[in-house]
């Protein structure tokens, strides 16, 4: 019974666990959120902050965690380049340090546990577009390997939990998500381009912009993370998560102006190193399992970030 059931959000102050944590609440859940506030902030969760289901613990997820369960979600760690390479050593540690308390925890309290996964352990892709199959083509000493290859060891930590102690893990890769609550600060494009257009700042893009990507709104995402959970361990994955709608950066930039009105220019600057050219995700397992499809068109979605991120900076103003 959804009444009875305590979730532990682990990174539930950040952009993505914030809404979970909101979803789970609105499912009458009891909701524990720990929280570092590392990359995440009490705004987030501002809103839920006096309902009697919810708790906010500020903490660490690499120091042993004591609080009982029902269910796990581990989302703690930082996931904009800008905010992960900033002390990669520290990614790493949350990565699998981080996730190795978590899994401990599973353990003991016998429950299910959903990792945040992410489409990086893929690296710069060598198919397109990319399944569960693919193992990666992750440079494993470049800038971004803090994060991959963190990721990727959280993946494989799962995976030997569950075959050596039988948790019952759930592993989601995560393509790149969007929506209101991105920190603004964090640098990833969309923000970026939002914040940009939205001062009449010049709009930064990396490189010739015709990388891509595929942006999934987070309320679809969550559906995809909450019904993981739900559909139990058929579930287990690793399973992609995100939309297929794909885009260059020089198409979605073009797409802010215009939704923002803004009068902002294009500047170019230099591409980010180890940068993947592109990226869509192969969601039919996903699909299949969950009867999952994301259905906020990226107009859509975007229409949503911009109020916010508008609202926001007012407020902050
Ligand atoms: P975010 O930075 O907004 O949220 C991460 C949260 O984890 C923050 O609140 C941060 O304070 C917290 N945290 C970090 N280290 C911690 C620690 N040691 N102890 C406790 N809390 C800690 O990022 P997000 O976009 O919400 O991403 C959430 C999760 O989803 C991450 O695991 C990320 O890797 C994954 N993911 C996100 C995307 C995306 O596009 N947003 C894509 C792929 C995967
Ligand atoms: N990017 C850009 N300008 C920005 C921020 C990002 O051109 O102001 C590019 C970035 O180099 C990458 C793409 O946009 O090619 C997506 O970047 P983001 O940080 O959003 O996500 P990720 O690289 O983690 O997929």
């Amino acid at each position: 019974m959804a009444s009875d059931r305590k979730s532990l959000v682990a990174g539930g102050a950040g952009f993505i666990g914030s809404h979970l944590c909101e979803r789970l609440l609105a499912e009458g859940g009891l909701v524990v959120c720990i929280d570092d506030f590392s990359t995440g902030s009490h705004e987030n969760v501002a809103h839920l902050i006096g309902n009697p289901r919810f708790r906010l613990i500020e903490g660490d997820v690499t120091n042993p965690i004591t609080e009982p369960a029902d269910e796990i979600f581990n989302l703690a760690s930082p996931a904009s380049p800008l905010h992960y390479q900033r002390d990669p050593i520290r990614t790493m540690r949350v990565n699998v340090v981080g996730a190795m308390t978590l899994l401990d925890h599973a353990q003991a309290c016998a429950c299910p546990i959903f990792q945040a996964s992410t489409s990086e352990v893929y690296g710069d892709p060598l198919t397109h577009p990319q399944t569960e199959s693919d193992w990666g083509n992750v440079n494993p000493i470049g800038p971004r390997a803090c994060y991959d290859e963190g990721k990727r060891a959280a993946e494989a930590l799962c995976f030997d939990y569950h075959r050596m102690y039988g948790v019952d893990v759930r592993v989601a890769r995560i393509f790149n998500t969007y929506g209101p609550r991105m920190d603004s600060a964090d640098g990833r494009a969309i923000i970026n381009f939002i914040g940009q257009a939205l001062a009449g700042a010049p709009i930064t893009i990396y490189g010739d912009g015709s990388q891509t990507r595929s942006f999934c709104f987070v309320d679809d995402m969550i559906d995809g993370v909450v019904a993981m959970m739900r559909r139990g361990p058929e579930a287990r994955g690793p399973l992609n998560l995100g939309t297929t709608t794909e885009i260059s950066i020089n198409e979605i930039a073009e797409l802010v102006i215009r939704l923002t009105g803004s009068s902002s220019k294009i500047v170019r600057e230099p591409a980010a190193v180890d940068d993947p050219k592109r990226r869509r995700p192969d969601i039919s397992l996903a699909s299949r399992l969950l009867s999952w499809v994301p259905g906020t068109s990226l107009e859509d979605g975007l229409i949503k970030t911009i109020d916010h991120a508008r609202l926001w900076a007012n407020r902050a103003g």
